[in-house]
């Protein structure tokens, strides 16, 4: 069995998620509603009126204009494509530069109301928009954020499905389904052989859209109950946990830990005619053994584009009614603030063309020959969620010799910037075995440690070792 170090603890691979919840709490890698305030400090916040109010489509797209109107310099309003019935599938995008990618800077998304009737996730994203921007500049935390993170919310995925539904709908009401009666969730290509998909229009808009941006993290949001869900929803050869659960434990719990009861254990929707599954105690759980959902988004978005999604279940009400939003909106805030801010908890840097010191696009960034191999942007940029612990990372690319290099990633140091340069073939004519090197210490936001001059005498030693 592989098995994870944390620190001076060992936690076996796929261990169950209490052993790793245990790891989570006893390191102080996760925090609470409270601290996390404090964290963030003061901040302006929505007024009450402002919250209690539910946007339909015309309303949304009328305060998703204004927001890019007021803040010109820090978010720019896009649309990834039209709905069935031609409506916007509207993304803002917010950052310092919001317009462009820029080399080395994470990319995040927050999507909701895929199923139309399931509106609470809408609501809060459009809060947290306007949050992110009238803080900006005043508050550090979250001016630290919207700095660093290019953050792209998507409102609604099915604004069709939403003009359908109703408010008070507890649970059945129409609009689900978009305007073609197809359930989104259930519409991505599947693991699993099966009757072919159609795939539908809002459905591949987002396929489209984020494998043309290289997304690290995101969640999607839905209603219904009170939990996070994370991949994989649907079973293959008898398993349902990716080979990287433990961050995947880590993003979910962390972000019910954060809200204020959702990690709490106790019955969650209980007489409100909501899904009682199983009730997961601690507020999370692997999304196919509470029940399995093949198509599903989350598990395409970390199989293809290998961005890393959950699923939020915000709230126990489908379609609940105005005057409850202020209270989701208090319980979610910091939890959403939280989870983006995660994204920097990665292994990140540039790999780099020894000869030319340009970025190299499509380099593969393997972890301990386990989870997910991910690929470089066209910069060479590349990001890889983490947890504490002792990694052997290896970069590699069809015309470059691999690069292996020891990481070590602690609970005070998260975020690890690591720069590679690799040697192509065509460089160097004699043979060349990987390389193997620690680095020492971890680098938080500090200079890139790009080491030609290492590279240079390893290929001369390497020379002069070959002609004995
Ligand atoms: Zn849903």
């Amino acid at each position: 069995m592989i098995q994870l170090i944390f620190s001076d603890t060992i936690i076996p691979f796929n261990s169950d998620e209490n052993e790793i919840i245990t790891f989570l709490e006893t390191e102080h890698i996760v925090e609470g509603y409270e601290e996390i305030s404090n964290d963030i400090g003061s901040m302006k916040d929505l007024t009450e009126e402002e919250i209690a109010k539910h946007h339909n489509y015309a309303n949304m797209t009328a305060y998703l204009k204004k927001l890019a109107e007021e803040f010109p310099e820090l978010c720019t309003l896009n649309s990834i494509g039209k709905s069935v019935e031609g409506r916007e599938l509207w993304v803002l995008v917010i950052s310092k530069n919001p317009k462009h990618h820029i080399p080395g800077k994470p990319e995040f998304k927050y999507v909701a109301n895929m199923h139309g009737n399931e509106v609470f996730g809408r609501e809060a994203l459009l809060r947290l928009a306007k949050l992110l921007l009238i803080n900006y500049g005043s508050n550090e935390y979250l001016t630290r954020l919207v700095d660093t993170t290019r953050i792209h919310i998507m409102p609604s995925m099915n604004p069709d499905g939403y003009e359908r539904a109703r408010e008070g709908d507890q649970m059945v009401g129409p609009g689900r389904d978009n305007a073609n009666g197809i359930d989104l969730n259930r519409n991505f290509p599947k693991r699993k052989i099966g009757a072919p998909v159609q795939v539908q229009p809002e459905t591949l808009r987002i396929m489209e859209w984020s494998k043309s941006v290289p997304f690290v993290l995101s969640a999607n949001l839905h209603g219904g109950t009170n939990i996070v869900n994370y991949p994989f929803d649907d079973f293959q050869h008898g398993r349902s946990r990716t080979g990287d659960h433990d961050i995947f434990v880590t993003l979910a719990y962390s972000y019910a830990r954060a809200h204020s009861n959702m990690y709490k254990r106790g019955m969650r929707c209980a007489g409100n005619g909501g899904e009682d599954f199983s009730d997961p105690p601690k507020g999370i759980t692997n999304g196919a053994e509470w029940y399995e959902v093949s198509g599903g988004m989350q598990d395409w978005m970390y199989l293809v584009p290998g961005c890393f999604e959950i699923t939020i279940e915000t709230n126990c009400a489908k379609f609940p009614w105005a005057k409850e939003l202020p209270q989701f909106w208090n319980d979610h805030k910091f939890a959403l603030i939280r989870y983006m801010d995660l994204i920097h908890h990665t292994i990140h840097g540039f790999i780099l063309d020894e000869q030319t010191g340009k970025g190299i696009a499509n380099a593969t960034i393997s972890v301990n020959s386990r989870g997910k191999i991910l690929k470089s942007y066209e910069y060479g940029d590349y990001w890889r969620l983490i947890t504490p612990g002792t990694y052997e990372v290896t970069f590699d690319h069809l015309h470059y010799y691999p690069v292996t290099k020891t990481v070590t990633i602690t609970t005070d140091s998260p975020s690890f910037f690591l720069n590679v340069t690799l040697t192509p073939h065509s460089y160097q004519t004699h043979s060349h075995q990987s390389t193997t090197d620690s680095i020492a210490s971890p680098i938080n936001n500090s200079q890139p440690n790009s080491n030609p001059i290492f590279v240079s005498i390893f290929a001369l030693i390497s020379l002069v070792l070959l002609k004995f």
